[in-house]
Formats: C-alpha cells, sequence, structure tokens
C-alpha cells in the first residue's frame, strides 16, 4: 500500500462491498495481523498481505483491489486465514467477495474468464486433448467422464 500518499475513505465502496456475498465482513476486522503468519501466499509473496486487503477493503481502495492485476487474485482459497480470524471475518470470503465484484464489473483477469467459461461449457476447467486422452488409453486409465453440465448451470444460475 502506498502509505505516504494521501487517500481518502471511500465509504461508498464498502457499501458496494457489503451487497456482495460474504464481503460485508470486511466490517469485522481488526487488523490484529493473525490471517498473516500462516498464509501460504504471504509466506512466498512480497506483495500479498490479507491484512492489508482486509484495510485496502475497509479504507475503500477500489481502484486497488478490483481490478484484474490485483494481489487478490493470488490467494490460493486454502482457508487457512479463516481459521486463524479471531474475529471472524472470513478473510478469504472477503477475498472471493472482491474477486466476484472484479467478475461483476469485468475486471477479471482474462484467463479466469476463460476458466470459468470452460466450467460453463464442459463442466471442467481444461478442454481434454486427444493427445492427453490416448495417454491415457495407454497408461490404462479409463476415459474422462462427462458431466452433466446442465445440472451445473441449473445450480449456478440459482446461486
Ligand atoms: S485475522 Fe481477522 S481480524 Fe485479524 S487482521 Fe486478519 S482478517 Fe483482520
Ligand atoms: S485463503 Fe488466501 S489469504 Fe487465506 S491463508 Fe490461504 S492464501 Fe492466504
Amino acid at each position: 500500500m502506498r502509505v505516504q500518499e494521501r487517500h481518502r475513505i471511500d465509504f461508498a465502496f464498502r457499501e458496494k462491498l457489503n451487497a456482495v456475498a460474504d464481503g460485508f465482513r470486511h466490517d469485522y476486522c481488526y487488523q490484529c495481523g493473525a490471517c498473516v503468519a500462516d498464509c501460504p501466499t504471504s509466506n512466498y509473496s512480497e506483495r500479498f498481505n490479507p491484512r492489508l486487503i482486509l484495510l485496502k477493503a475497509i479504507l475503500g481502495f477500489e481502484d486497488e483491489l478490483v481490478r484484474p492485476d490485483s494481489e487478490i487474485w493470488d490467494c490460493t482459497n486454502c482457508y487457512t486465514c479463516s481459521e486463524r480470524c479471531p474475529q471472524d471475518v472470513r478473510p478469504v470470503d472477503v477475498i472471493i467477495a472482491l474477486k466476484n465484484l472484479c467478475v461483476q464489473e469485468d475486471k477479471a483477469p482474462p484467463l479466469v474468464r476463460k476458466i470459468s467459461d470452460s466450467v460453463l461449457v464442459s463442466g471442467i476447467t481444461t478442454k481434454v486433448t486427444t493427445l492427453a486422452e490416448r495417454r491415457r488409453q495407454e497408461l490404462g486409465l479409463p476415459p474422462i467422464a462427462s458431466y452433466p453440465v446442465d445440472e451445473l448451470k441449473k445450480i449456478i444460475e440459482g446461486s
């Protein structure tokens, strides 16, 4: 975070985040930092820090969080932070809410859009190539099952 710069707290962004499922949880954060200690991404990335993401959400730094190259996309969804947080913020759920906001506003990384489109069409994230099918056959593995895409669509549309 560019702490030297002046920022105006953007309460409008907080309201916007509150309207997304689980986004309201950022309100509970008291910045203790317990979520950072065991976060695997924080251990390997200098730019990733769930406490700072929560602080940016609280202060309304929409421009830094809601964008395709935001640090939120580095989160692995491992849920360790949720187990550590004494305030039941469930930081990962706030990060997911931020990701959903990015998708709503067409600010998700193109690869994420590609993967989610693939799930909608085929039920899987990556197209199975003929080479992969042949290799499976050689290894004596069964063909990859097709997925009930219609049922998946119903679940997604109903959520
Ligand atoms: S552990 Fe919870 S309360 Fe503490 S900084 Fe992280 S999100 Fe905020
Ligand atoms: S869910 Fe994300 S923020 Fe939480 S511990 Fe895992 S990588 Fe870190």
